[in-house]
């Protein structure tokens, strides 16, 4: 048996045991085929079957079958943070931004080395320690877009409720919450996340685009940033992540298993909330950093008295068999990942590790 640690990593994430012993079995020889996957020409059939089935699962599991395609890409959720704009902002409208975090704010920030920007609400004086209203996010009037990132990955918030935009698309990173809970997802006419996080393993990024936005896209970018290029050739415009592709088919077919997004939501919402009890119950040992309505179930952010404190909870929780619960560098304190794959066991002993660190140190 290895030994794991309990993984409580932002992304790059924990994966499920029995996807990574799965993908073991077959890294040599990928189903009977005499070659691994990895050598395998991404014409082949079984490399086509495979990213075929593998964007039918994706959709399925969103209940977007139809009127949604779903696009494998390159480049990380950043790269869509400029593919939104460049795609999708014609001269004379703005793409309109709801700033939530630092990573909301970087995607506003590439759309205006594109063209307009405009911002619809903004949480950034608050220290990102809310989710703006639904009701006060307003869109501009020339809007190409809204963009709202549904949970924040860094300060550890999301959204409850989604801002209605009438007529203009409403456009999501749910890099660090898609496939954690169920959402309204026909509200979107664009979604987009990093596989980093609850899909697989770090090398693609999904994009599910709404078919009626197809005819609005941009002709005048190059072919490769289009949109609708990997829509025409299903992501096989030229050589997809293969290998990241099939991690992620075994990640989609573990989250059916699993019971789909309905019983992941109650699941998340039990291991966030052992951790959540924790910190109130601590009378401010622990110190939770974003208002309790709109605490993430994904990432669960919290402070202690001093940087020292923090640093020696982080070093002690390391002997403990604990990984990534540093707070993100640019923000400090403590944050624990608990994404689809983290199991509700290793909730459990981080939050009597927590009650144990605060009897020892409090
Ligand atoms: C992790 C993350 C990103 C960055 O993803 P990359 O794939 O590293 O570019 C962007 N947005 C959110 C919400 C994230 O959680």
């Amino acid at each position: 048996m290895v030994k794991r640690l309990y993984n409580f990593n932002p992304g790059p994430a924990a994966l499920p045991l029995e996807v990574l012993e799965q993908a073991q079995k077959e890294l040599v020889e990928y189903r009977e085929a005499g070659l691994s996957l990895m050598e395998m020409s991404h014409r082949s059939r079984q490399v086509e079957e495979l990213n075929e089935e593998t964007q039918a699962l994706l959709l399925e599991l969103l209940g977007l079958e139809k009127g949604y395609r779903a696009l494998f890409m390159g480049g990380g959720a950043s790269t869509q943070f400029a593919l939104v704009p460049l795609n999708l902002l014609a001269p004379g409208t703005a793409g309109s931004y709801a700033l939530t975090g630092s990573f909301a704010e970087k995607a506003c920030n590439e759309a205006a080395y594109v063209g307009e920007t405009h911002i619809a609400a903004s949480s950034k004086d608050a220290g990102w320690r809310s989710v703006p209203q639904a009701s006060g996010i307003r869109p501009a009037a020339n809007a190409a877009y809204l963009h709202i990132t549904t949970n924040n990955t860094i300060e550890g918030s999301r959204y409850n409720e989604l801002p209605e935009t009438g007529d203009i698309p409403l456009i999501a990173d749910m890099t660090s919450d898609l496939l954690s809970r169920r959402m309204d997802f026909r509200k979107f006419a664009l979604i987009y996340a990093g596989a980093q996080k609850n899909l697989g393993p770090a090398g693609v990024t999904a994009v599910i685009i709404r078919e009626d936005l197809l005819p609005r896209l941009s002709k005048s970018i190059p072919l490769i940033l289009r949109y609708e290029t990997f829509v025409k050739d299903k992501s096989l415009y030229n050589t997809p992540p293969v290998h990241t592709i099939y991690m992620m088919n075994l990640v989609l077919k573990w989250t059916l298993r699993q019971g789909g997004l309905e019983r992941l939501e109650q699941l998340n919402a039990d291991k966030a909330n052992l951790l959540y009890r924790v910190i109130d119950a601590s009378a401010g040992f622990y110190k939770g950093i974003i208002d309790v309505p709109d605490r993430s179930h994904m990432n669960v952010t919290w402070r202690m008295a001093d940087g020292e404190l923090e640093r020696l909870f982080v070093k002690e929780s390391e002997r403990h068999g604990f990984e990534g619960l540093a707070g993100h560098r640019s923000v400090g304190g403590l944050r624990a990942s608990v994404y689809n794959a983290v199991p509700a066991e290793a909730c459990r002993a981080l939050a009597d590790f927590m009650a144990d660190f605060q009897r020892r140190h409090g």
